[in-house]
């Protein structure tokens, strides 16, 4: 493999770095105390031309691969992740199935302005009763003449509040278990009945917008189902497939942050007459992150190049999600300690990252199903 990355990639990589040192880093403090997501941010970003990064140019993306989509990811988790959490559901989640199950029709109606950045999208597989387990789903899509008519409530849905399109799974036919479930296309302006009914309150990524909705009887044309009726389970596993590599590269970014937080402050903060960088503790301390966080971009970017050679992913991608997932906690949490007290304060920033940190370990599938996942993969 090929550990550098081509100029292309090298290059969006320092116009988002720059970006973010310029317009993200000095307000991701006060958005996160404020609970407020920055619609100016994406705005921005819409403008820079990448919240389509790994979407063809002929429906408004980047046509950029996999790699540079993770490239990109990495950047905005390195300051903030609730803009880098956003960004990946918005990309991966809403997106990619569009452009990977959708007709023309609608990758002209509904990839277009995802993809040009023009609004968010959101993406609803969980639900109040089931997570884990996501296939255990109570929201009913139900035919009536030629129109479905989709009945549930979905649970924790990145964007909604903001969205401008949600891929909401529904159940078709009840005894079909996979088999049964479909994805459908709603317009949370446009389709009656559609509610966000929470925004919740988290431990992080608080301008992240995590939404509960309601589904009370949204009617919604036949051109709204997303590829082949009963197609909508295994559209999932292919979306996640890809979804643990956006997570993966999102920790890998928090991971940095932290890690270059608690660098900087270790050369200058001076206990007993030298700066703390000079102590062992701390110094092996340091090794041990920059260790954790290598790794952690090693397996992304190899899950990442396994995809866009369109190898099998669903191990390598698991595996990277895993790991990045732990090594993100890990690492702000090493970095609050090199803080000490002041890492323990908002005024710094690594009490951010951890607290960001966790929620990997959690999203788009627990650290507890990654080790199911990789160990069916291993065939144990
Ligand atoms: C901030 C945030 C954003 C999110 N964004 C989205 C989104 O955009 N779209 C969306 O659809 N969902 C989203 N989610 C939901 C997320 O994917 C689920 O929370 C996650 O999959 C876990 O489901 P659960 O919360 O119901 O936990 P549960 O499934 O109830 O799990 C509880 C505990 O039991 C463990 N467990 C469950 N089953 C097993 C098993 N078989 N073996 C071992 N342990 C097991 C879990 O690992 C966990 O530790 C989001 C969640 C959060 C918090």
């Amino acid at each position: 493999m090929n550990f550098e990355l081509p100029e292309e990639h090298r290059m969006i990589r320092k116009t988002v770095r720059d970006f973010c040192a310029d317009e993200l880093e000095p307000i991701a403090q006060e958005i996160e105390d404020e609970h407020r997501f920055p619609a100016e941010i994406f705005d921005q970003l819409a403008d820079l031309d990448v919240m389509g990064v790994p979407i063809t140019d002929e429906y408004g993306g980047l046509g950029g691969d996999t790699l540079m989509y993770a490239v990109v990811a990495e950047e905005l988790g390195r300051v903030s992740g609730s803009v880098g959490l956003s960004y990946v559901a918005h990309t991966s989640l809403a997106s990619k199935p569009l452009e990977l199950f959708g007709t023309a029709e609608q990758k002209e109606r509904w990839l277009r302005p995802l993809a040009e950045g023009e609004y968010l999208g959101g993406w609803a597989l969980t639900e109040p009763g089931s997570g884990s387990d996501a296939s255990d789903m109570n929201t009913t899509a139900e035919k009536d003449g030629d129109e479905w008519v989709i009945d549930g409530t979905k649970q924790f849905i990145t964007n909604a509040s903001e969205a401008g399109s949600v891929l909401v799974k529904a159940v078709t036919d009840p005894g079909a278990g996979y088999d049964g479930i479909s994805t459908f296309i709603v317009d949370p302006e446009a389709d009656d009945g559609f509610e966000v009914t929470t925004v919740w309150d988290k431990m992080g990524l608080n301008a992240s917008p995590t939404c509960e909705l309601s589904l009370d009887s949204v009617r919604v044309p036949e051109n709204r189902l997303l590829g082949e009726e009963g197609a909508g389970w295994d559209q999932t596993k292919k979306t996640l497939d890809g979804g643990r590599i956006s997570i993966a590269a999102l920790s890998t970014g928090l991971a940095q942050g932290a890690y270059e937080h608690a660098t900087e402050y270790a050369g200058q903060r001076e206990q007993f007459g030298q700066p703390i960088s000079d102590f062992d503790a701390i110094r092996d301390k340091l090794v041990d992150m920059y260790r954790k966080t290598e790794r952690a971009r090693l397996l992304t970017h190899k899950a990442a190049r396994r995809y866009d050679e369109g190898q099998p992913v669903t191990k390598a991608s698991a595996l990277a999600k895993l790991d990045a997932s732990e090594a993100a906690r890990e690492v702000a949490e090493q970095a609050v300690q090199v803080l000490g007290g002041y890492g323990y304060t908002t005024d710094f920033a690594p009490q951010r990252f951890y607290r960001d940190a966790k929620l990997m370990e959690i999203g788009e599938g627990t650290s507890e199903i990654q080790h199911l996942v990789i160990g069916r993969e291993l065939g144990l």
